[in-house]
């Protein structure tokens, strides 16, 4: 799919060139560790000067690079010409799907986001779905630059079948084995990449955020859902089935709430944002309700968030010691748990560890609902520039 070209469509602007292996880990160097010498990428990547010059020229060429001004590098004391990423020169759309809603945001090579939208989902039929990302990809596109790669995130299983692509279950819209990013990129005439949302997201932070430059990272998204991604050896970790980091529902030791879907104390039962509004049991409070009391001293408030902040404690500990990244981030609508409970998560992950491990490498890091969409984008520029 990557190297695919991008039809006009009826706009016109630039057309995403074929890139070689070298191609994509020059643009890549320069589009993540910013304005960078030949000198500086030559080395990095262990290239000759005379290689990276044909390959940077072509970059240059086909207008995904810039040569930037002149600045003093290294020891040669020579000035070198710095080379910059054309970040908005291109245009990529990513769709988050909800249940019954479509969030969608154009960014630029750089994750930028330049126009989002936000609408619901007229209905939870596939072809209703490609029908509606279609419109709004035509919506959102500017007739300058043209959107070059589409990047879906939903929440559901997301496998990879031989000759058949990426097959969808989406348990939120009712689907099983659907072709969704076969069917999306015949309709759009574009590649599409389609992944799980919080995978999604854990490429995005290894790409462009907290994870960058790491091979192992763990990412836990808290709030309506509980997710969980990893990058192992630089990879994406997505599984045999697409289920990788399916820990929502792992047993768990202890008190606690039982959980309505596997029947067992688990982490859902006590850390989704539902789970908690219903243990608190107070009617007409909802989430935020519940963060307010709890901010405010109340005692059956701090209960439930001291119970969520034990069973995150939990899954961070088994994580790190299945894994050993060299960070762990929790992130998502929920993570106030960890300000409001910070004592009991510590003190949680400490008597899940293992005796004899490390200290946790924990960030938490703030989150706005349309990194969803955005996540998606960077998947749709990941295909681009990775391999
Ligand atoms: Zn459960």
């Amino acid at each position: 799919m990557s190297g695919q070209t991008a039809r006009s469509g009826g706009t016109s602007g630039p057309t995403w060139p074929e890139l070689g292996p070298v191609h994509r880990a020059t643009l890549r160097a320069v589009l993540v560790g910013g304005p960078s010498s030949r000198a500086e990428i030559a080395r990095d990547l262990g290239l000759s000067r005379a290689s990276l010059t044909r390959v940077t020229r072509e970059l240059v060429d086909w207008g995904l690079l810039v040569e930037g001004h002149m600045e003093r590098r290294g020891t040669t004391g020579r000035p070198g010409e710095m080379l910059h990423a054309r970040q908005d020169a291109w245009r990529f759309l990513g769709v988050k799907l909800t249940g019954d809603r479509l969030y969608a945001v154009v960014t630029d090579l750089g994750a930028r986001v330049l126009v989002e939208v936000d609408e619901p989902l007229r209905s939870r039929e596939v072809e209703d779905v490609i029908a509606q990302i279609s419109v709004v990809r035509t919506r959102l596109e500017d007739g300058r630059s043209p959107v070059v790669g589409v990047g879906v995130a939903l929440g559901g299983d997301v496998r990879t079948v031989p000759g058949g692509g990426a097959m969808i279950d989406s348990p939120f819209h009712g689907w099983r084995d659907v072709p969704l990013a076969r069917r999306l990129e015949e309709e759009l005439d574009l590649p599409v990449q389609i992944e799980n949302d919080v995978r999604c997201l854990t490429a995005a932070e290894h790409l462009f955020g907290v994870g960058v430059g790491l091979d192992s990272l763990v990412l836990l998204t808290i709030g309506v859902g509980l997710g969980v991604g990893a990058i192992v050896a630089g990879q994406l970790v997505t599984g045999a089935q697409g289920a990788a980091g399916r820990l929502d529902h792992l047993p768990l030791s202890g008190d606690g709430p039982v959980c309505d879907y596997c029947g067992r104390v688990c982490p859902s039962a006590s850390l989704t944002s539902g789970a908690m509004v219903q243990s608190l049991d107070r009617p007409g409070t909802d989430y935020d309700g519940l963060l307010t009391l709890a901010r405010a001293g109340d005692a059956d408030a701090l209960r439930v968030v001291r119970g969520a902040a034990r069973a995150l404690g939990a899954l961070v500990a088994t994580l790190a010691a299945t894994l050993d990244p060299q960070k762990v981030v929790i992130t998502g609508d929920g993570i106030a748990v960890t300000a409001l409970a910070r004592e009991e998560l510590d003190a949680s992950i400490a008597a899940h560890a293992h005796p004899a491990a490390a200290p946790v490498p924990l960030e938490i890091a703030p989150f706005a609902f349309d990194e969803w969409a955005r996540a998606a984008a960077v998947l749709a520029i990941r295909a681009r520039i990775e391999d």
